[in-house]
């Protein structure tokens, strides 16, 4: 993969209200400027400008009662490809709408994936003065990239998330690669912990993002994730209530908010899914 281009999900930098050349297109969220608010985690409700990359090593699918949920980003997540997209052409789609915005998301997909060309624009990013947060599934490292990144934001997946037959099938994934990629790859203490110790050790701030389905998912956190991470504070552990639309989420907040409570842990809200709905590009 050349070092200097990235392949974008096809909402690439978002919510934007000029192209790479200045010239105005109307944003997705309705809105007359350029960001959005992050809905999710220690940072929510900060403005900020998205870049979603495309590709996943993971295939999670949820099932929520009768309802299977593919991953929320599934066009972004479950094909590899994408547009291919210059460092230089992302930075001039940054340059011409960040506006006030201080903050810059980069999210998939998993961007671990794209870490050598993703080195390069964080740079660039740094050298602009922004804040920057990395959201990863925990299941990669990149020194270099993760010592630039001020939020290292890692979203562990739960046995919830493992692709079966029936999911599969609701979801129209091919069921036996999908299941064989998440097997092998879903728990990687090694490269949470290495995400966790460079957080630390760059006196940046980390969070563990879960979501959550019902109460017995705090055993599951507890005993694969947590209780094998001695350097994380209960603080930096977050737990969101499964699904893409309110009604579902709403669902399973009270198991979620008493998980947090229980443990010390924090509650996070997904706002952007209220306010929004499961749309893209918001
Ligand atoms: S790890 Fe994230 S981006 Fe990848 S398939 Fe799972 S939910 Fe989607």
């Amino acid at each position: 993969m050349p070092a200097d281009v990235l392949y974008l999900s096809r909402e690439g930098v978002f919510p934007i209200v000029r192209d790479a050349d200045g010239r105005p297109l109307p944003a997705a969220t309705g809105l007359p400027c350029s960001g959005t608010i992050q809905g999710e985690g220690k940072l929510c409700g900060v403005p900020s400008l998205f870049i979603r990359l495309q590709g996943c090593n993971l295939r999670c699918l949820w099932q929520s009662g009768s309802a299977v949920s593919p991953c929320d980003t599934a066009h972004a997540s479950f094909h590899a490809g994408g547009r291919p997209c210059s460092v230089a052409e992302v930075l001039s789609l940054v340059d011409h709408n960040i506006g006030r915005l201080r903050h810059v998301v980069i999210t998939g997909g998993e961007p671990l994936l794209q870490a050598p060309a993703l080195l390069t624009l964080c740079r660039a990013l740094k050298q602009r003065g922004l804040h920057l947060t990395l959201e990863t599934n925990g299941t990669l490292y990149d020194d270099a990239l993760c010592r630039l990144i001020d939020l290292l934001s890692i979203s562990p997946k739960l046995s919830s998330s493992d692709p079966t037959p029936a999911k599969a099938a609701a979801a129209g994934v091919p069921f036996a690669p999908a299941a064989a990629r998440h097997a092998a790859l879903r728990v990687n203490i090694d490269a949470i912990a290495r995400l966790v110790g460079c957080a630390r050790e760059c006196s940046h701030d980390v969070q563990l993002k879960f979501v959550v389905a019902t109460a017995a998912d705090a055993d599951e956190i507890r005993h694969t994730y947590i209780d094998r991470l001695p350097q994380l504070s209960p603080a930096d552990v977050l737990v969101m209530p499964l699904g893409t639309d309110p009604a579902t989420m709403h669902g399973a907040a009270m198991a979620a908010v008493g998980m947090a409570t229980a443990h010390g842990w924090r509650y996070s809200p997904r706002l952007h899914v209220d306010l929004f709905g499961n749309r893209e590009g918001v």
